[in-house]
């Protein structure tokens, strides 16, 4: 059975907008998968429903074998607890030091710090961080907070990591070592990962599969694809 699996799904807005139509795909563990397309064409509607953030109006959402769209509210975290989510913005919690925002999430999920210290340094490891472990957010480059965004959804070893244009503020040398940062971690770890981006030098260098949607409807669905494939989008 794939990882993931989306089935003829649906999401229509509140005021009628059909953001995604009928999308069907599947992703095998350990791929590391773009989502691209125009501005408006579904792609972050599409990750949240991955994260329940949505659920589908109609069809399926499966991952590892969960239906997420017909999980009951008061279960949702156990599934965000198996995730790691990675936004545009940094999100980031100004007054805690690097270390304390990446171990935030296992504090709250009650691990004992003896659990949480070796799971947070080899966080920061992989992110190329661990001697700013004290600095707060605002000591750091944008790309270093985005690091530590990273770290903090990596930290859980989630199967899958979401990244919603994580590189979208940054410039594109530092957005390079984000994209190093997050093959490695798709390497190494074998963690899933789904990045919507609209950064066309990031995809036609990595040569990853490419999910092109148009008007919330799967256009075109490229393994190692590229930007190129897709400029009359
Ligand atoms: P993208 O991430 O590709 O820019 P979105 O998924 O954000 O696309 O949006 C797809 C469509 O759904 C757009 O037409 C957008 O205006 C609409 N949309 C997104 N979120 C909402 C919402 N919460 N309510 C109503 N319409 C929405």
């Amino acid at each position: 059975m794939k990882f993931i699996q989306i089935k003829n799904c649906y999401k229509v807005y509140k005021n009628g907008v059909a953001a995604v139509a009928d999308l069907t795909l599947d992703i095998d563990k350990g791929e590391f998968v773009f989502v691209i397309g125009a501005s408006g064409s579904g792609k972050s509607t599409l990750i949240k429903m991955l994260y329940r953030e949505e659920k589908p109006t109609k069809g399926d959402v499966l991952i590892g074998g969960i239906n997420v769209g017909k999980l009951r509210n008061g279960t949702v975290f156990k599934l965000r607890r198996k995730l790691g989510i990675v936004f545009q913005d940094f999100k980031l919690l100004p007054k805690l030091t690097v270390y304390e925002n990446v171990a935030f999430a296992l504090e709250c999920m009650g691990l004992k710090n003896s659990e949480i210290r070796p799971k947070v340094i080899k966080a920061l490891e992989h992110v190329g961080l661990k001697d700013k472990i004290r600095s707060f957010p605002n000591e750091l480059s944008g790309g270093e907070q985005q690091r530590v965004c990273i770290a903090r959804a990596i930290v859980n070893e989630p199967k899958l990591l979401i990244c919603d244009e994580p590189t979208g503020n940054l410039d594109p040398k530092t957005s390079k070592g984000i994209m190093e940062v997050l093959e490695t971690i798709n390497k190494d770890l074998g963690t899933t990962i789904i990045m919507a981006t609209h950064d066309k030098d990031i995809v036609n260098r990595m040569k990853k599969r490419v999910i092109v949607l148009d008007s919330g409807v799967l256009a075109e669905d490229h393994m190692k694809g590229s930007y190129k494939a897709s400029e009359s989008v």
